[in-house]
């Protein structure tokens, strides 16, 4: 069975009694050439360990089993999820039934690091599931991870643009994010309303001592994006204090953190919450 085919897949929905549920950002993926490309970028051999967050039906799952990983599968939609063993080939699949939100990350996966990430994300908890990603950063080599254009946007932001947010040097500072590919969003069932893009995640360990206490302070300032550091930091130092914080680098962030450290003692992070 092709689940890249679209009447294969409704046939495969209507077995299992299931209807692709908004809720939970059911758009799945209907393009054989996509798919593949996605298991060639991310050089996946029989060597890799991958996880997978959402397989859904499993169209990806099958392309990363035939390229002879291992693959850790994990699913929310009970539907999906018991539905997954069907796929399973020489024993390298192990699904999960769970929230990739509330998964123990480190009781089951520690001992497969160091793992790749593939997936076709659930739109609605993108950032959150990144977010997770890169506190156990030390478990997963990169990432290849399908989302929105618009969040693929704010990962590659350059300063001085709209697009320039505290998630984009929060995610600098685990991981370096490039874009890999671009895909239309007429490569889903049903057809989403944005158009998506796969991004490639290579991780790293953080790149300042304290990162929650460095990335609580940028966020602060993005709060007040409108506001010049002076007023949402009280930094007086120029150029700082006449910036916004969209028009910083990721070093002048490490200039800034500094300054205020060295002013005022190291940062409670609860302090900017
Ligand atoms: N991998 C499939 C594909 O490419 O066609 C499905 C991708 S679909 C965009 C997202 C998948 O994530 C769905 O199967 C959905 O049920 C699942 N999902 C949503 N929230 C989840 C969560 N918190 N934890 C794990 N899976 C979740």
């Amino acid at each position: 069975m092709s689940l890249a085919h679209p009447s294969e897949l409704i046939a495969f929905l209507d077995q299992i009694d299931a209807a692709p549920r908004k809720s939970l950002s059911q758009n799945f993926l209907i393009d054989a050439n996509i798919l593949q490309k996605i298991v060639k970028l991310a050089g996946i051999d029989k060597h890799d360990q991958v996880l997978e967050i959402g397989p859904g039906p499993g169209a990806l799952t099958q392309e990363l089993l035939k390229a002879e990983a291992r693959v850790i599968a994990i699913e929310k939609d009970l539907k999906f999820a018991r539905a997954l063993p069907r796929l399973q080939v020489d024993g390298r699949l192990q699904t999960y039934e769970a929230d990739f939100l509330k998964f123990p990350i480190c009781e089951h996966l520690e001992k497969l690091a160091p793992m790749k990430v593939v997936a076709n994300l659930p739109y609605h908890i993108t950032t959150p599931i990144i977010e997770r990603l890169c506190d156990h950063f030390s478990l997963f080599s990169s990432a290849w991870i399908m989302v929105q254009k618009e969040l693929a946007d704010r990962m590659t932001a350059h300063p001085g643009t709209k697009e320039m947010s505290s998630f984009t040097i929060f995610l600098q500072t685990y991981c370096k994010p490039t874009l890999a590919l671009k895909v239309s969003r007429h490569c889903f069932f049903p057809v989403p309303k944005v158009d998506s893009c796969v991004m490639r995640l290579d991780f790293h360990p953080p790149r300042v001592d304290k990162p929650k206490s460095f990335l609580a302070l940028v966020r602060r300032a993005f709060q007040q994006r409108r506001k010049m550091l002076r007023s949402t930091l009280s930094i007086q130092q120029e150029p700082f204090a006449t910036k916004r914080p969209e028009s910083l680098s990721y070093e002048d962030w490490l200039v800034v953190y500094h300054l205020i450290n060295e002013k005022s003692g190291p940062i409670d992070p609860s302090a900017y919450t």
